[in-house]
């Protein structure tokens, strides 16, 4: 690694008269601390003009330029200070040029906001920043700025891939009943309406399933495992996003959320005044009229129950903590990818949250597990199997080592046949929920800690349930006469279908 940077300090007064030779020398000493003999950062450029000290500090690994300077200052702000009352205004630079070795070779160009320059030679990177403020140098960009390189370069290794997937269980095989679509069939009898973009209304029928279905989650996971239901925001903020890691990725699937400038009725009037003569929302005005979003709509439902436990401390008494949440919807915009309802916008979900010590939370997971696979075997007579996936950016930021034999920490998605969708072998089964172990993430980002020496963990698992009646009619068919007998006890007598004249 090579830095070099070019900045300036700006005093409050013209350094007349000063022997600022033998300050800088003085300074060689701090410049060096922390680093190995001779590796520290060097001034290998000094020119004074009136009240301002051009320098150009390089270094390599340690203590990068961008730290020298602000050691630089806090010596010269307090000497000069001292002796004649000489204070330091601000930094500034022109120019930062940085060098270092990514761990891949791009394989396409690369752009970051605040660069001036992206060069690869090789695996060799030259970065070139200009104009940089202090908040820029001393909040530690740059460092960040180096890691995202490599971030991008490690997702264009990725090709597209979004996630390493292993399968490590699957049912026996079941003889379907039918090969039909879900969506279209329940659709044909008024079970389910479609809305607008992804979004659907689900008939007395369909809605007795779910609810069954819910109600199963209930009797057969959340009762056995004495899990409490709380209720959990589904407008969720940045600061949560941002403690929560998602933030870093989720822009393009949110439904954003936008309070209104005001509720005057005067800001308004012009939009009310529009809609009442033309019989349209003039939605370009009311754009106008609301603030930059705030947030978006819940888009995995435990981001939004930490801050309840933020900066607390868990009694040991009270560990594994075991929650769940089914309060609302979430919502994600999936663009292109909507089918049905297996792939919708706003969907129904049950997540069940635990933290505890990092053997609780193992435990409980493998619980988890056998208890969904007496569900799905026993109840629901599905076919289906589970993977053990691992998304990119886990593996990236060596959250999970993709040749983790233990896959302690990590995703378990399950999946099942569609037999519309053709070939078991070919076809693309639905993932319909999923359970995770999500290490020390939660309770990092949230701060949350435990009596004891172990860093807390956590788990959830998100229960899709659209997805589970897609899997549902998509093997077993639409007539009840078909479907397995511990099913059919639950769901108990159908509502008359509905018949539009
Ligand atoms: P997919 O790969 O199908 O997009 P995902 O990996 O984005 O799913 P997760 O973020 O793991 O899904 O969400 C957990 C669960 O939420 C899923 O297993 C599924 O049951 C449900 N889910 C997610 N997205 C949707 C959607 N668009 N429509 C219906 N259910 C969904
Ligand atoms: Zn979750
Ligand atoms: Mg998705």
């Amino acid at each position: 690694m090579k830095f070099t940077l070019d900045c300036s300090l700006i005093f409050t007064k013209p350094l007349k008269g000063i022997d600022l030779k033998s300050l800088i020398k003085e300074s060689a000493v701090i410049l060096e601390r922390g680093a190995p003999e001779g590796k520290g950062a060097r001034i290998d450029r000094v020119k004074l003009k009136d009240n301002r000290l051009d320098l150009r500090i390089t270094s390599g690994r340690y203590v990068r330029p961008h730290d020298a300077v602000f050691r630089l200052k806090n010596l010269l702000s307090e000497e000069l200070g001292k002796r004649y009352r000489i204070g330091i205004r601000g930094i500034k630079a022109e120019k930062y040029r940085i060098e270092f070795d990514v761990e891949k070779e791009p394989k396409e160009d690369i752009a970051l906001p605040f660069a001036k320059k992206i060069r690869f030679d090789g695996k060799r990177c030259i970065l070139e920043l200009h104009n940089l403020d202090e908040e820029f140098l001393g909040k530690n960009y740059t460092d960040r700025m180096i890691n995202l390189i490599n971030e991008k370069i490690e997702k264009q290794h990725y090709e597209g891939k979004e996630e390493h997937w292993e399968l490590i269980w699957q049912s026996k095989q079941k003889e379907p009943v039918w090969n039909k679509d879900p969506s279209e069939e329940m659709e044909k009898r008024n079970w389910i309406m479609h809305r607008g973009r992804g979004q659907w209304i689900f008939g007395p029928t369909a809605t007795k399933i779910i609810k069954t279905m819910e109600q199963i989650v209930v009797d057969e996971l959340l009762k056995p495992l004495n899990v409490n239901e709380v209720i959990i925001p589904k407008a969720v903020t940045w600061d949560v996003w941002k403690k929560s890691g998602h933030a870093k990725n989720l822009y393009g699937e949110i439904y954003y959320l936008c309070p209104p400038k005001s509720r005057d009725p005067r800001l308004w009037e012009e939009v009310t005044d529009i809609y009442k003569i033309t019989g349209e929302v003039p939605t370009d005005l009311v754009k106008e009229r609301i603030k930059e979003p705030i947030g978006g709509m819940c888009y995995a439902q435990c981001p939004p129950f930490w801050p309840y436990l933020a900066g607390k401390t868990i009694s040991d008494e009270d560990l594994p903590m075991k929650i769940f949440d089914r309060s609302g919807t979430s919502m994600r915009y999936e663009s292109g990818g909507i089918h049905g309802i297996e792939r919708v916008d706003e969907f129904h979900r049950i997540e069940f949250v635990w933290i505890g010590y990092p053997d609780q939370v193992k435990k409980l997971n493998k619980e988890i597990v056998e208890y969904y696979r007496k569900i799905f075997n026993k109840i629901l007579d599905l076919e289906w199997r589970m993977a053990f996936v691992t998304p990119w950016f886990m593996a990236q930021e060596g959250l999970i080592g993709l040749a983790d034999v233990k896959k302690e920490v990590g995703t378990i998605d399950f999946e099942a046949y569609l037999p519309y969708k053709g070939p078991r072998k070919e076809s693309e089964w639905l993932e319909f929920q999923n359970a995770s172990n999500n290490g020390d993430k939660y309770p990092k980002g949230f701060n949350v800690k435990s009596r004891g020496k172990e860093q807390l963990y956590s788990g959830c698992t998100g229960i899709g349930l659209e997805r589970w009646l897609s899997a549902f009619i998509a093997q077993k068919g639409i007539d009840p006469e078909n479907w397995p007998k511990e099913f059919r006890k639950r769901v108990g007598k159908l509502p008359k279908e509905i018949r539009f004249l």
